[in-house]
């Protein structure tokens, strides 16, 4: 302990030493040091910091009352101790008034030492008290948390800054008034006037705890506590009040996320089986019908939000939302379930109900959406599982759904209705899947063939189309039906498009090195490898590495990939174009084209779909579409090759209709590379019965 630092007001240098000899005798170790006037005390308050003051009453010139004062004044703090000859009781009382702390008579020295302990005890006790009562205040004036005291008839007696600024304005004089003046909004004041009364009363526990909505609307936790002091008054309460709006806030918020799809507004994939449950437990309980769910997938989202943004997407999306809604008459559930997909569930008459249902929903969503004045038609595939009492959970009918959904995607059909089987064709893709990526690899087990196209009248090669084969090590020779869909899903097709182009231009180098004339050749370009930004630079550098003229190829691009954003469209082709390439819009006639779109579209080539040339000789509206587009194209200055032709009956009403390419069977099968070179020497090819490919 540090040496306790006395300071002596006496003029009596003998007295001074008699009571330091008392304390040095009692144990005590100090320091002392002694001054006889006024500016030897002031001095020492200030330089010496004494912990005591011990003062005579009488020193000539300076007397101890004085001193009293300036302490009182300077260091109200340190206790004071008169040490004097006898003054009588009612001086030794008057000092006690003034402030003193102790009264010591010098007859009665041995006292002293056990005065000046206890008086630094005091003191500490009351320097403590002090901290604790400021830091009581500090945390009262500072913490966000209100505190309120209340008398038993729920008059406000003190209440924290907090509690000024959630009863209005912050300097509000709100002492005097009832806590649920200030605090309960008009339909709750009964409510909280009862509370306070059964807490004040003992009838409710103490630490009674309520949720309540203040007069500024913030939710507020408060919790009473009767505060018992003196038994003899009346119970005061004391109200902490803890602001959970943020809290409660963002526990809203949380849910929302956690349940609702934000962009969209609806209800999420979590949410959606919530309510499937209920849905079918309702609905299973009522009337005969069967309940399905359908779930539908807009697959090219992704490329138009990483081309053409979020907002474009967005407002995409919120009219295919639109109309999906326009489908709940009733209580039928819409959820968004994926990043790409909605899900819906509905009331059905029966599974023989799915094909007049979904076909009408679906088509719907295939109507071109205007945005900003570009139109877009997404494509979209859907699935379907339909609900048999007892058979299924909800959970298992949504993944049904799913299930159906993806095997829809993969064989690109408008939708599939779900089947057992597919659960196995499912397993089946996903392997080839895994072998799809591996064979990327290993670009051998992939090859090019090319189908003649030749001039309606003389039957001249004016072209080949190079389409793909998949050498599959397990299943053998692979259409491209079977694995172009797999790819576009799996994201692979710009990766197994470069690789077809690369190959086609490294065969047609090949001819062209061996002497042979080589004809326009076209490459089929899937929607996904259209939009991707690489294609341009792919086949710059393929065609200048081969060293082949532009003009010598050709790209296709379906009528429907055309249409999914013709604006798009419209520049992409103008960019290849100025290459030298050449362009034509395959499969015409099965898309939505609009036509003043195809104007603008700097294509040579319609291809004819197959769909209308099958059935060209019996169905008169075939043979009328054909009719048509060709006449249209004719219009526009552009070519019309007719694909899938079979049969000379077909070929002749082409012919005569004034198609002038002809591609098909009945000239050709596509052929390996090896095998074009008789025909590429001889320039034209004649109609065969057709050899049907394996
Ligand atoms: P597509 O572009 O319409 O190609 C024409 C398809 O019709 C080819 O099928 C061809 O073999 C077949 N075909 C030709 N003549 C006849 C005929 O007289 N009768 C019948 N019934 N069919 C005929 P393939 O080779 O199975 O290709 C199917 C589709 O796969 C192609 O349709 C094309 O969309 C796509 N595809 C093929 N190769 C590629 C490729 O390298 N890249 C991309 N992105 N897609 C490709
Ligand atoms: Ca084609
Ligand atoms: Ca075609």
């Amino acid at each position: 302990m540090a040496l306790l630092r006395i300071l002596s007001l006496e003029d009596l240098p003998t007295d001074a030493e008699l009571m330091q000899h008392v304390l040095r005798h009692a144990g005590l170790e100090f320091e002392l040091r002694r001054v006889i006037d006024e500016a030897g005390f002031r001095d020492a308050l200030e330089s010496f910091r004494p912990d005591i003051i011990l003062a005579d009453y009488m020193v000539p010139g300076f007397n101890g009352m004085e001193a009293l004062a300036l302490r009182n004044e300077l260091r109200p703090a340190i206790p004071f101790l008169f040490v004097s000859g006898s003054l009588g009781e009612e001086r030794a009382v008057e000092t006690l008034v003034a402030g003193a702390t102790d009264y010591v008579i010098k007859d009665r020295m041995a006292r002293l030492p056990s005065a000046i302990l206890r008086a630094l005890e005091d003191a500490r006790l009351m320097a403590q008290m002090d901290a604790e009562r400021s830091l009581r205040q500090v945390i009262l004036e500072t913490v966000v948390g209100m505190i309120v005291t209340v008398d038993e008839h729920g008059v406000i007696l003190t209440a924290n800054p907090s509690a000024e600024r959630l009863a209005g304005s912050p300097d509000a004089a709100i002492t005097g008034r009832t806590f649920w003046d200030c605090y309960a909004p008009d339909e709750d004041i009964t409510s909280c006037k009862l509370k306070l009364a059964a807490i004040t009363r003992g009838v409710i526990d103490a630490e009674f705890s309520w949720r309540g909505v203040s007069r500024t609307g913030r939710t507020i936790v408060w919790t009473a506590a009767p505060l018992r002091g003196d038994p003899r008054t009346a119970t005061r309460l004391v109200l902490c009040g803890i602001d959970i709006t943020d809290q409660q806030q963002a526990q809203e918020k949380a849910y929302y996320l956690d349940h609702f799809d934000a962009a969209t507004g609806l209800p999420n994939r979590k949410l959606f089986l919530l309510q499937l449950q209920q849905y079918c437990a309702a609905k299973t309980t009522e009337t005969g019908t069967d309940i399905a769910a359908l779930m539908v997938c807009f697959d090219r989202t992704r490329e138009i939000h990483d081309s053409y943004g979020e907002e474009v997407l967005q407002q995409i999306l919120a009219e295919m939302v639109r109309r999906m809604r326009t489908w709940q008459v009733q209580r039928e559930l819409l959820a968004r379930t994926g990043e790409q997909s909605f899900s819906l569930a509905f009331e059905i008459a029966g599974e023989a109900e799915v094909d007049t249902v979904i076909p009408y929903i679906l088509k719907e969503l295939h109507e071109p959406v205007e945005i900003n004045g570009t139109s877009w038609v997404l494509p979209v595939h859907a699935g379907v599982a339909v609900f048999k009492r007892g058979h299924q959970t909800p959970d298992e009918l949504a993944l049904a759904a799913e299930a159906a959904l993806h095997d829809a995607q993969a064989r690109n059909l408008l939708y599939t209705c779900y089947h057992p089987r597919l659960a196995f064709r499912m397993r089946e893709r996903l392997q080839l899947e895994t072998e799809l990526h591996q064979a990327l690899q290993r670009p051998d087990q992939f090859a090019v063939y090319f189908q003649p196209q030749v001039d309606a009248r003389n039957h001249s090669l004016t072209g080949l189309e190079a389409l793909v084969r998949w050498r599959h090590p397990r299943l053998g020779l692979m259409l491209p039906g079977h694995f172009i869909p797999l790819a576009e899903m799996a994201g692979l097709m710009p990766q197994l498009g470069h690789l077809i182009l690369k190959a086609v231009c490294r065969q047609m180098r090949e001819w062209r090195t061996a002497g042979l004339t080589v004809p326009t050749v076209a490459i089929n370009i899937s929607a996904t490898e259209f939009a991707a930004p690489a294609l341009f630079d792919n086949i710059r550098a393929a065609l200048r590495e081969n060293e082949i003229p532009p003009e010598l190829l050709e790209l296709e691009l379906t009528e429907s990939a055309s249409m999914q954003n013709p604006d798009a469209t419209v520049t992409i082709m103008n960019r290849l174009h100025s290459l030298g390439i050449r362009l034509s819009i395959d499969d015409f006639g099965t898309g939505y084209s609009n036509l003043s779109y195809l104007k603008k579209f700097p294509v040579d080539r319609l291809k004819l779909d197959q769909a209308f040339v099958r059935d060209i000789l019996v169905d008169p509206d075939d043979l009328a579409i054909s009719q048509a587009v060709i006449a249209m194209a004719h219009q526009l200055r552009l070519e019309v090759v007719a694909e899938g032709v079979e049969a000379v009956e077909q070929l002749d009403l082409l012919v005569k209709a004034g198609c002038d390419g002809i591609q098909g069977y009945l000239f050709s099968i596509p052929l390996p590379g090896e095998s074009c070179v008789a025909l590429l020497r001889s320039g034209v090819v004649s109609p065969t019965t057709p050899v049907l490919p394996a």
